[in-house]
């Protein structure tokens, strides 16, 4: 058995009870948001994951134009603690650590709030509390792992949606799942968090539609890697301007010598 630890987050099953963001809030002494009202375009009234919301169960409401048809799509969402972790790559105090369960903490006494975290990570996790002045993310309940528990999120989904393990192990259940769901006619089944997602997301997901769907990106890049890309658009960019520049001058300079030219000849 590895040390790694994370979360098999099997969506076919969730109902969107949202027993899981209340556990969360609970166990960590999240306080409520300023405001609570409703969305008025959703049942989902927490709109997303903030400094007072580390986990976030997304509603995915379709219908069809007469709304005769309907789909629902829950999504519980938190921090993937990615094996490739952007947060991390950019902190400039160091203040975001893996731990000994290869999961992803913010120590909040070295945090400065800077907030370049929340710009590195790809997937939208961090906020800065505005009265703690630090950055703020689900912790996978790291209290609760020193204590041999586990996160009060997984322990109080009614239907398993959420199951805590070894990430080795949970990811061969998670396999053995969508084979299951693929035979029942569920073609768009898919997990998502797998090693081409940032190297593996430890906290990773079957998902019944494609990642999209769930507002998740098909592709995140770690912040070096879009930098890199940056860096090459804006070389070429130069080099382009610069073989413009030249080729304006030398057709000026054509112009100017066919011109003299035809003086001297006049
Ligand atoms: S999901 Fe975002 S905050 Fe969480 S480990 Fe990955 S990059 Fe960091
Ligand atoms: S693992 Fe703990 S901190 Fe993370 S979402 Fe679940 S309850 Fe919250
Ligand atoms: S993950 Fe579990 S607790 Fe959370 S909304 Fe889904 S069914 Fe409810």
């Amino acid at each position: 058995m590895s040390d790694k630890k994370g979360m098999f987050i099997d969506t076919s099953v969730c109902t969107g009870c949202k027993g899981c963001q209340v556990a969360c809030k609970e166990w960590n002494k999240l306080p409520m948001a300023d405001e609570i009202g409703l969305t008025g375009n959703s049942y989902d009234n927490t709109g997303s994951l903030s400094a007072v919301n580390w986990r976030h169960v997304k509603f995915i409401e379709q219908f069809s134009d007469d709304r005769s048809q309907e789909r629902w799509l829950f999504m519980t969402d938190s921090c993937k603690h990615c094996q490739q972790a952007g947060c991390m790559e950019v902190c400039p105090t160091n203040a975001i650590i893996r731990t000994e369960f290869d999961t992803v903490y913010i120590d909040h006494d070295i945090c400065i709030g800077c907030r370049y975290c929340v710009s590195g990570c790809p997937f939208g996790v961090i906020s800065v509390d505005d009265i703690k002045g630090t950055a703020q993310k689900c912790t996978l309940c790291y209290d609760r792992l020193q204590d041999g528990q586990q996160p009060a999120c997984a322990q109080t989904c009614p239907t398993d949606c959420i199951q805590f393990g070894d990430v080795d192990d949970l990811m061969k259940q998670a396999d053995t799942k969508l084979e299951l769901l693929k035979l029942n006619g569920n073609s768009e089944a898919n997990i998502y968090g797998k090693s081409d997602v940032l190297g593996g997301l430890n906290v990773f997901y079957l998902l019944m539609d494609q990642p999209s769907v769930y507002a998740l990106p098909e592709n995140p890049q770690l912040p070096s890697k879009k930098q890199a890309k940056s860096y090459f658009m804006s070389v070429f960019g130069l080099i382009g301007i610069g073989l413009v520049g030249l080729l304006t001058f030398r057709a000026n300079r054509m112009k100017q010598m066919a011109e003299d030219q035809h003086q001297i000849q006049g």
